[in-house]
């Protein structure tokens, strides 16, 4: 009967049959308060069953002590018409409470009122699929509620029966003064009252009417307003409700308002929800107009055919959802849940979450679906990009070449990505996170570094590229410069953190290699010997590498040694090794200069070990051992090596390419400072040698000038001898020869007529002789101090010139004018002078030149046996050329110079037994006085044939005087 009764009363009511296919609680209470119907639905949601219906359930024992009351009033004013939603504690069998909201309206019958019936929502479920579109909706509720829009409820004949406070606010008149007295149109602009009257009419007389426009309005203090007015028709009433917003000032809240309103209808009227119904029977299809606006269709647009519902389906979803549906209606399930995608009438796909339910006629047959749509694109999309983005972030941890990890304050890894076990030298993540258990001891190389970078972290709240020197799973080391952000436990406290981890060591490396490089290029000038050189390259290896064991061997090539010029040692004292060219020897160094190549030994690498067999090792054996040679143009001069006891991972290539960048640059330092020594060692000597030959020269050069003046004054008292030696000489030599004269004239005029006897004659003969013999040695001797004394005084500057212009004919006519009385004995030998007609005048001395010209006549006629002695002059009009050419004995080649010396005579000697004897200065005072005219004088001559002697004098140019 109450089947019945529920039946007869939806069944001619398409609306109600719809809602009862909703999977919502439906539900009839009799006039007792018992529950006379519950939807399957509703039966399960309170844990019923329909014998409990049978046995009469009481609707307070399905709902909380608390709103037993508030239930029992609403179904006292239950209208025929419906009632609003009230929100109820409902309370299932098994003791659980969940919020519901029932909307409810009498059952009347022939006037009757037999009970109410109605539905419940089930607000846990909604709040649940819906959290996030309810905290939306709670928003634009509160905003609706605050913004205090003010609203009116207006009846048909214009009289406002209601405002809010806002609307007080916003007539000016309070709410007592308005409601029941002022018209609606009291508050409009009188030209706008016809538009507003026309619209008003309309929407009563069931026309088109607007719902939603503007217009101007006026407050009671005649201020004028923009209000946007939407007007609501309250159901079942004439009445409507008139919002008012003042859109001159708030546009933009306008707006907002207008959506909330919205949205506020749609809660108040119960669901967000499209809802569809199918009536498998007729296959028609209702869909409410929310379903239709969900697709973007107008109310009248969508036909009721099911048909049409796959068109509209993406084709990738109908399988899925059909299949949902089909199970629906098979009676498998009663009600489904599904995703879809459904075409929106602007072409895109709006993703739906379809919620149905089967309606079953008394046989259990299905006959009816019915459900709803929740349009979930925006959550979908949400979710789509949450999915993409997490994938994204995942294969960024995965992949990234960067090492991702998080990490515990106490050093424990929670997570981390295969690039962060790589660069810790793991295998894989979970090695790592397994294997470390304290990273302060077992990653840091040095472990007080953590507790800083993690007090900045604590402090700070992240920490960006933080570089330090960690250690490796195999001991190695690496530099890693890391990106840190932390999480903090609610007491502040650091929780755990997550950082992103580069490997630099490379960078790290490269920067110190360079930074070590020009440290030692800069050593070069900044110590001031070899040995202190040493010790800085030792302490700039010791920035970048551990440099505890260190030496610089350098090779002495001539001795054959190698010395250990540096070293620093934990362990040892170093020897130098003699014969090192020795092959018998062999040791790590020896075998890196012989190689001329690095040399790394560890003894934990197995590879190692042939190598540490063969070469033996001096001093204390070290775990790991790096010497690299020093080489200066390919050629190597010693080596510098690095040790350590314990650590056999200590070193590593990476340290190998160090050592050899810093080898090139040690080389070149230790070359540039050792030439420097050298250099340094050379200057002093030099400088000792240099000192020394000055102090020398300084010696000799005061002993030349001692012996330059002795030689002055030696010259002085020579000249000053000669001439008074001569002097003193002439004299009595004048007399000598005077007397000698004297004597020969009385001897020939007195004693030669007494000589009688052949005795006698023979005797005078011999005194006439021996005193001619005086005669002439006495000339000859004249003759020689005579020459001596000119000589002398040319070369002492003594001599008198008598310059003037002069005609040189005069002077060769002279000369030879004077040399004629010796031709005049003498037959056989002719004497000519070949005369120019004009010739160029000189500016000399003419008894110089004449005495030059003289001295060649005589010679000539001295030597000349028989022949011509011929005098010559050629003029070139700058200089005179003249000469005396003989037929007479020559001169040797090898003589020809020397004769020009002083007392130098051929060592043919005279050949005319009767002529003067020479002196031999004859030539050297021609050379002297040509040359003291600037001129020259030379002898061209073959011996037996005869001689030309020449000389040049300078002539006054450019003018000719006739010769005679
Ligand atoms: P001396 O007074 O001895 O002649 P000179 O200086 O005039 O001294 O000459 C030097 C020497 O040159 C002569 O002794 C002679 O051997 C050689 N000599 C000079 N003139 C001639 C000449 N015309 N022919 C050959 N020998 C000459």
């Amino acid at each position: 009967m109450k089947e019945e009764s529920f039946q007869e009363t939806y069944i001619d009511d398409r609306f109600r049959q719809l809602v009862e296919g909703l999977p919502q609680i439906l539900y009839e209470l009799n006039e007792d308060g018992l529950v006379s119907y519950a939807n399957d639905f509703a039966l399960s949601r309170f844990g019923l069953t329909r014998n409990d219906l049978e046995n009469g359930i009481h609707f307070k024992e399905v709902l909380h002590p608390d709103s037993h009351k508030k239930a029992y009033a609403t179904i006292q004013s239950a209208q025929p018409h419906g009632t609003m939603g009230t929100e109820l504690l409902a309370r299932s069998k098994d003791g659980s409470i969940f919020p519901i909201k029932i909307s409810m309206q009498a059952i009347v019958k022939d006037g009757k009122t037999m009970g109410v019936r109605g539905v419940a929502v089930d607000l846990t479920e909604t709040r649940d699929a819906e959290t996030a579109l309810r905290k939306s909706e709670s928003y634009y509720r509160a905003l609706f509620e605050n913004t205090g829009t003010a609203m009116f409820i207006v009846g048909k004949d214009n009289i406002i029966y209601s405002c809010n406070s806002k609307a007080e606010e916003l007539v000016g008149y309070s709410a007592s003064e308005i409601m029941g007295k002022k018209c609606w149109h009291d508050f409009v602009a009188p030209e706008e009252t016809e538009r507003l009257k026309r619209i008003r009419a309309q929407r009563f007389s069931g026309g088109p009417t607007l719902n939603d426009y503007t217009f101007t309005f006026l407050t009671r203090d005649k201020t004028r307003k923009m209000i946007r007015a939407i007007i609501q028709l309250i159901p079942e009433t004439d009445a409507t409700v008139c919002s008012l917003i003042d859109i001159t000032e708030q546009h933009r809240t306008t707006q907002a308002l207008r959506e909330s309103q919205e949205r506020y209808e749609q809660v108040v009227r119960g669901t967000n929800d499209g809802v569809w119904d199918w009536d498998l029977r007729t296959d028609i299809v209702y869909y409410s107009p929310r379903y239709k606006e969900i697709l973007g269709y107008e109310d009248h647009e969508l036909p009721n055919v099911v048909e049409t519902w796959k068109d509209r389906m993406h084709p990738d979803d109908i399988e899925a959802t059909m299949a949902g549906n089909m199970e629906c209606v098979e009676g498998k399930i009663d009600n489904f849940e599904v995703e879809f995608r459904m075409l929106h009438r602007d072409g895109t796909y709006r993703w739906i979450l379809g919620r149905g339910a089967s309606v079953k006629d008394e046989s259990g047959k299905v006959y009816r679906l019915a459900g709803t749509h929740t349009d979930i694109t925006d959550r979908k999309q949400t979710e789509q990009a949450l999915k993409t983005s997490e994938k994204r972030l995942r294969t960024i941890f995965s992949t990234a070449n960067d090492g991702v990890y998080r990490c515990t304050p106490d050093g424990r890894f929670i997570t981390a990505n295969p690039s962060m076990a790589a660069i810790l030298g793991y295998d894989s993540p979970d090695e790592l996170i397994k294997n470390v258990s304290d990273t302060e001891t077992q990653l840091y190389v040095d472990p007080a570094d953590r507790k800083p970078f993690l007090a900045v972290l604590e402090k700070e709240g992240r920490v960006t590229q933080y570089e330090k020197l960690l250690k490796r799973r195999d001991g190695t080391k690496i530099w890693i410069s890391e990106n840190v952000t932390a999480t903090y436990h609610d007491d502040g406290t650091l929780k755990h953190y997550d950082g992103f981890m580069q490997d630099i060591t490379t960078r790290k490396i490269s920067e110190r290699t360079t930074q070590a490089m020009y440290d030692i290029s800069k050593a070069i000038s900044t110590t001031s010997h070899l040995q202190e050189l040493y010790e800085t390259i030792h302490a700039i290896l010791g920035k970048v590498i551990d440099a505890t064991n260190f030496f610089i061997a350098m090779l002495d090539k001539d001795i054959d040694r190698l010395s250990f010029s540096y070293f620093a040692d934990e362990m040892d004292d170093y020897y130098d090794i003699d014969n090192f060219s020795d092959p018998e020897k062999t040791s790590l160094v020896i075998h890196v200069m012989r190689t001329g190549k690095s040399l790394l030994l560890s003894t934990a690498r197995p590879e190692d070990e042939q190598k540490w067999k063969e070469l033996s090792i001096l001093g204390t054996p070290p775990a790991v051992w790096l010497g690299t040679p020093l080489k200066i143009r390919d050629q190597v001069i010693g080596a510098v090596a690095v040790q350590h006891y314990s650590n056999p991972h200590h070193y590593s290539e990476t340290d190998v390419a160090f050592m050899e960048a810093a080898a090139e640059q040690i080389a070149f330092a230790i070359e540039r400072k050792t030439n420097e020594e050298k250099l340094t060692q050379l200057n002093e000597q030099l400088e000792s040698t240099v000192e020394k030959r000055t102090a020398e020269l300084r010696e000799k050069a005061e002993e030349l000038e001692a012996a330059n003046l002795r030689l002055t004054e030696l010259d002085k008292i020579k000249s000053a001898l000669v001439s008074s030696v001569s002097h003193e000489l002439r004299t009595p030599l004048t007399s000598i020869r005077g007397f000698a004269k004297l004597a020969g004239r009385d001897f020939t005029r007195f004693f030669r007529p007494l000589e009688t006897t052949e005795h006698l004659e023979k005797k005078g003969k011999r005194i006439k002789q021996n005193l001619s013999i005086i005669e002439t040695e006495g000339e000859r001797l004249t003759r020689l101090i005579n020459d001596f004394l000119d000589i002398n005084r040319m070369e002492s500057g003594k001599a008198n010139w008598h310059d003037q212009f002069c005609n040189p004919c005069e002077i060769i006519q002279q000369a030879v004018n004077t040399a004629k009385g010796a031709f005049a004995s003498r037959p056989d030998v002719t004497l000519v002078a070949d005369m120019p007609a004009t010739i160029s005048p000189i500016h000399a001395d003419p008894d110089k030149i004449q005495q030059v010209l003289t001295n060649l006549l005589n010679n000539a006629s001295k030597f000349t046996e028989q022949g011509e002695i011929r005098v010559s002059v050629t003029d070139s009009r700058h200089a005179l050329t003249i000469s005396v050419t003989d037929t007479g004995i020559g001169i040797p080649k090898d003589e020809q110079n020397s004769i020009f010396e002083k007392f130098q005579k051929s060592s043919q000697g005279d050949t005319i037994s009767t002529a003067n004897k020479g002196t031999g200065l004859g030539l050297a005072i021609c050379k002297e006085i040509v040359e003291h005219y600037g001129g020259t004088i030379w002898v061209e001559s073959t011996p037996g044939k005869g001689s030309i002697f020449s000389f040049t004098l300078p002539a006054v140019a450019g003018l000719e005087i006739p010769c005679e």
